[in-house]
């Protein structure tokens, strides 16, 4: 969704996905039977969501949720508000789902969801409307162990909890694990918030670790302010990193000597509604940002932010891929040429889904951990499976994009064959 610059590449998240699917179908013998599995959704929603306007209108908005695949459990995955949601797009973050949760090793499938909406539009009242006509729409095909969808782009715990209520009013039972990314007092987890963020950065740094190298001291520019990127923003600093530029949709900063305090930063951007004007700071452009000398680019807000125009300009070493499909496919190929790393997002972004499923098996546990608890067990789960793609791809000389899809076929074809034989 993000256009930087011209691009001959397919932008369309689903071609994408397709091709990433069919590249590691290269380096590894995938069944037919899989491969048509995961080559189309099992299924596509769309409903149509009348909502009663504060002015007495009534607009009506689209809504999709499409469940890619439940072979190793049920479909998991997040909803976006956005102006620019639509169906590739969904279909394509279900499979990077599906791929995601078997890389990870939760005990989920792949599903997404959202709604052509620009939420920004409306007031409160009008969000929690939609919202809950969206968890009426939705409600005879999900469920605890159907389809748990979560937050994403513009979605927050409050709007996870509205759907958690409509959904229990409309089929008569309570079900605190039907939606996961809840406020705590509503059967949320400690530590989601911060997981997607914290998860990327135990990723970076298992990385580095597995190289032998020194992460200390390394410099980051981060594209994105939502809260993938504060978060992870966060711990990078706490770990020694050196965050020099931070982005928002209007626009970028650049900060020398790093960032100390992204506290301070999200209190200025709350007062001045922009990033722009930090103290201490310089404005920077999108392309900017990303060609910046660093040690590493995290792409952290839409897809298609890494172009192949962008590819030939990048001067850091590692991409971490916290955003969703952040890189074309040409891109892609063209940063492998350089000897550039990319840390793919079915692993580096997967904190988030891995603690949403932490909040799932807490509700169906009647269980709270403390925060102590699911950020340790979060850092043990990342860990874990950086090491296993690490070690995929250095034993198959593939990159770490192919190596996360080998391991995550692998796991996905174990289960397929469970299940028909
Ligand atoms: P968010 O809505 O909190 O933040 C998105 C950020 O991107 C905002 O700061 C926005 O200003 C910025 N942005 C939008 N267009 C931009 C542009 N052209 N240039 C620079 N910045 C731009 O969303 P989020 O939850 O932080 O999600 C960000 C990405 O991470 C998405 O791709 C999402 O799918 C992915 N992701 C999120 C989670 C999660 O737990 N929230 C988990 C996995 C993946």
């Amino acid at each position: 969704m993000i256009n930087n610059t011209t691009n001959t590449t397919t932008t369309n998240p689903w071609q994408n996905a397709q091709m990433q699917l069919a590249k590691a179908g290269e380096y590894m013998e995938l069944s037919a039977l899989l491969r048509a599995t995961l080559s189309q959704p099992d299924r596509i929603i769309e409903v149509s969501l009348p909502v009663l306007m504060d002015n007495g209108s009534v607009r009506v908005f689209t809504g999709f949720r499409v469940q890619h695949n439940n072979t190793r459990g049920p479909y998991k995955g997040g909803l976006r508000y956005h102006e620019q949601v639509n169906m590739d797009e969904v279909k394509a973050l279900s499979f990077w789902m599906t791929i995601k949760n078997a890389v990870v090793d939760v005990p989920f499938g792949g599903g997404k969801g959202g709604i052509i909406v620009n939420p920004k539009e409306l007031s409160e009242g009008e969000l929690e409307r939609l919202s809950r006509a969206f968890a009426r729409a939705l409600a005879p095909n999900i469920g605890t162990y159907v389809d748990v969808p979560a937050p994403d782009v513009n979605t927050s715990p409050k709007i996870m909890n509205w759907i958690r209520d409509e959904y229990e009013k409309t089929i008569g039972t309570t079900a605190s694990a039907v939606i996961t990314g809840k406020e705590i007092s509503n059967g949320g987890s400690q530590g989601r918030t911060e997981a997607t963020g914290f998860g990327g950065s135990f990723v970076l740094d298992e990385i580095y670790k597995q190289r032998g190298e020194n992460p200390q001291g390394k410099t980051v520019a981060i594209q994105g302010f939502g809260n993938v990127a504060v978060y992870l923003a966060k711990h990078l600093i706490t770990s020694g990193y050196r965050v020099v530029a931070l982005a928002d949709s209007k626009g970028g900063i650049y900060a020398e000597q790093g960032f100390t305090d992204i506290d301070a930063v999200e209190a200025h951007k709350k007062a001045t509604g922009a990033l722009s004007g930090f103290v201490g700071t310089t404005e920077l452009t999108h392309e900017e940002l990303l060609s910046l000398p660093v040690d590493i680019i995290v792409p952290a807000a839409l897809e298609n932010a890494i172009t192949e125009h962008i590819a030939h300009t990048l001067k850091a070493r590692i991409v971490l891929e916290m955003a969703n499909g952040p890189t074309t496919q040409g891109a892609n190929a063209i940063l492998r040429a350089r000897g550039v790393m990319v840390i793919p997002d079915v692993l580096a972004n997967a904190g988030g889904v891995t603690t949403s499923y932490f909040e799932w098996y807490q509700n169906i546990h009647n269980e709270q951990w403390e925060k102590e608890v699911v950020l340790a067990k979060l850092e043990e789960k990342m860990r874990t499976a950086t090491k296993e793609v690490y070690a995929m791809a250095t034993a198959k000389g593939v990159s770490l994009r192919d190596g996360a899809y080998l391991v995550a076929l692998s796991r996905l074809e174990e289960a397929l064959s469970a299940e028909v034989r």
